[in-house]
């Protein structure tokens, strides 16, 4: 049996020993009485009894072998500042936003919501809450002013800190007159705002609101306080969805399970050392971000790089020169940054010094097989694709090359990992399917330390939503299409709401896209369905061609649209055909680099796309709509 095989096999058929022995990866200030808590199905409580605390494991620990080490770099290219910060310079940051929080009445088990821009004050904050024991909910900066409310009503925080501005791609976002309106509109009133003036913009907050980071902190320099000693399944923090399919949901996690699997993750999926350097280029506002930016590389003694500011300004070769200046050792991103990294012009990856990078992880979407050959091939390292979720924290499928370096397959994040106990289901029979045979793909009871433990305040709605899907069984469904191969591999076929009924025939929007994204002139494509008297739905496919310079005339035209319709035809079969292929130049997709599908759809249909504050940029929707009408396209 494989090294692989025989690791994951452990880690299901006897979990309490697996997970107990990875337990021993952090601090335990009480040992925890039992590892796994099954008394109450679908919910699990990993290492009850056991007392510890997220920020003493991610920097306290560390501080008597590496506290002259760098914690974290900072990098912005948007206000040309860069800042770093040993393990020893970190712990007094968080002691004093601690402090601050503190003599602002934050204490254990409440929740302080932070709409902050990528600043290292946000990394204090967050572990501020973890010292504090207080529950961080970080809401991604740019979220509009009524999504914000929705959060503020849903977590209730007794505090907000925010900044006075974001910037992104040169354009400065002020950020308080979106929390003025969002606390005029939220039912739930917070006592204070702390303000971080990082000089971008001018304040414009309620002055009943406003308490000023920067006097504070000078009041609190040299303050200590302590780690609160929680109980392992209390929470740490909330994070809602990305509301990609619908309602976010406020993801919740608790403290000792998470710091396991972190610390047991970059082990065995990241092959992270204490000392190596790690560059996440996401958001703190996102899962990849606290997991990846934060929690992970820090619990693991690494120095960790945050970035504010897009991959190429000043110039597509800013994020290759970073990994030489820092000697960055471990990348990850989203697979639309390399898309959009793989349109710069070479010579900036050629030249940088790239010696020290030993691999580049992928997430959030499909890896399409073009750039993931194109990147593989231009690095020359193992790039590493993993899919998981907000609500799983830490990687469900990947190669982990920590535990065997299986071969890449090209299409697919790789196996399942350690802890998950995966399986592709019949939608209707809830029947494991066979290989080869799409179905949902489902993980099975417990959850791995690190999952979500429920969905914030709404225990029912974590069984309603997660588990009960799945007909016949309590499966957590992760709501994606999948496929295994007889090797373990899975290949992700999608979301299950992108399917749609032609004629009776369910097909897979996401199957479509990727039979047209192997036509030579498509660069990249969205397909939806949409109401059709006749046929039920019909799919309508928007491509982004590579030169579009080429079809100007309308006989080219005509022929790519032919020319693409074949394809489909020799993929799936003319029942797949879209009804109508549109050009545009760009589509709609969140700031994350998730297609907004259901946006399009919208406005296919006529309807209202709705709120969409996470939208990388509005004009894509205009060119949907631009298109729909016949203006273009
Ligand atoms: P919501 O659940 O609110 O609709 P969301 O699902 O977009 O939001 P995330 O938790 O950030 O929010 O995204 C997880 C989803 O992203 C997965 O369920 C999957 O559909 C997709 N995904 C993530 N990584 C990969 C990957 N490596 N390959 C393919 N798809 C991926
Ligand atoms: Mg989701």
């Amino acid at each position: 049996m494989s090294r692989y095989r025989d690791f994951h096999r452990r880690s299901i058929d006897d979990p309490e020993t697996f997970w107990g022995t990875e337990a021993q990866r952090i601090h335990w200030e009480t040992p925890f009485d039992s590892v796994l808590d099954r008394s109450n199905p679908p919910f699990a409580r990993w290492f009850t009894g056991g007392r510890t605390n997220l920020c003493h494991n991610a920097v306290d620990r560390h501080l008597v072998a590496r506290a002259q080490q760098n914690a974290l770099v900072y990098v912005s290219t948007e206000t040309g500042i860069e800042r770093r910060y040993t393990y020893a310079e970190l712990h007094a940051e968080i002691n004093r936003m601690a402090a601050v929080m503190r003599s602002l009445g934050v204490k254990r088990g409440d929740r302080v919501l932070l709409y902050l821009p990528m600043i290292p004050e946000a990394v204090f904050a967050m572990l501020a809450c973890a010292r504090l024991g207080a529950i961080h909910s970080v809401v991604f900066g740019g979220f509009a002013a009524p999504n914000l409310a929705a959060r503020i009503d849903d977590a209730k925080p007794a505090l907000i800190v925010t900044a006075d501005a974001g910037a992104r791609g040169g354009k400065v976002i002020d950020y308080t007159p979106l929390v003025d309106e969002a606390l005029a509109r939220a039912q739930h009133k917070p006592p204070h705002v702390l303000l971080i003036d990082r000089q971008l913009a001018p304040e414009r907050l309620n002055a009943s609101y406003l308490v000023a980071y920067e006097p504070l902190r000078e009041q609190f320099f040299d303050a200590h306080v302590p780690c609160e000693w929680l109980e392992s399944s209390e929470p740490s923090y909330v994070l809602y969805t990305s509301g990609t399919t619908g309602r976010p949901k406020g993801v919740q996690r608790d403290v000792g399970g998470y710091a396991v699997a972190l610390a047991a993750s970059m082990e065995y999926i990241f092959e992270g050392r204490a000392g190596d350097t790690m560059f996440t280029a996401s958001d703190i506002g996102w899962v990849v971000g606290h997991s990846y930016i934060i929690y992970a590389p820090l619990i693991a003694g690494l120095t960790t790089v945050m970035y504010e500011g897009t991959p190429i300004r000043p110039d597509g070769g800013i994020w290759w020169r970073l990994v030489e200046q820092y000697r960055i050792n471990l990348m990850f991103t989203a697979p639309t940054a390399l898309r959009v990294l793989k349109k710069q012009d070479p010579k900036f990856m050629k030249r940088a010094d790239l010696s020290s990078l030993r691999t580049l992880f992928l997430a959030g979407e499909p890896l399409d097989e073009p750039t993931a050959s194109w990147i593989t091939d231009a690095l020359g390292k193992p790039v590493v694709d993993n899919y998981w979720q907000t609500e799983t924290g830490w990687p469900i499928l990947a190669i982990q090359r920590g535990v065997e370096a299986l071969p890449p397959k090209l299409g697919s994040p790789g196996v399942p990992a350690y802890g998950y106990n995966l399986s592709v289901r019949n939608e209707f029979t809830g029947e494991p399917c066979t290989p080869g045979e799409k179905g949902v793909i489902t993980l099975g009871y417990p959850l791995p330390p690190g999952c979500m433990t429920t969905v914030w305040g709404d225990d029912q709605r974590f069984v309603d939503t997660y588990w009960s899907s799945v007909p016949g069984q309590q499966l957590y469904s992760t709501f994606d299409w999948g496929v295994q191969d007889d090797d373990g591999y899975v290949t992700i076929l999608g979301r299950t709401d992108d399917v749609i009924n032609v004629a009776g025939h369910r097909l897979g929007t996401r199957e479509i896209e990727e039979a047209l994204a192997g036509h030579a002139a498509v660069a990249e494509v969205a397909v939806v369905g949409v109401a059709d008297k006749l046929k039920g739905q019909v799919a309508l496919a928007f491509v982004v061609l590579r030169e579009p310079d080429r079809y100007a005339d309308p006989a080219s035209r005509t022929a790519l649209e032919t020319g693409l319709a074949l394809t489909v035809d020799r993929h799936l079969g003319a029942i797949a055909r879209p009804a109508r292929v549109h050009v545009v130049t760009m589509l709609p997709k969140t700031r994350s680099g998730k297609l907004l599908r259901r946006a399009i759809a919208a406005l296919a249909e006529g309807r209202d796309p709705g709120d969409l504050p996470t939208i990388e940029d509005p004009a894509a929707l205009a060119q949907i709509r631009a298109a729909l009408d016949g203006v273009v396209g």
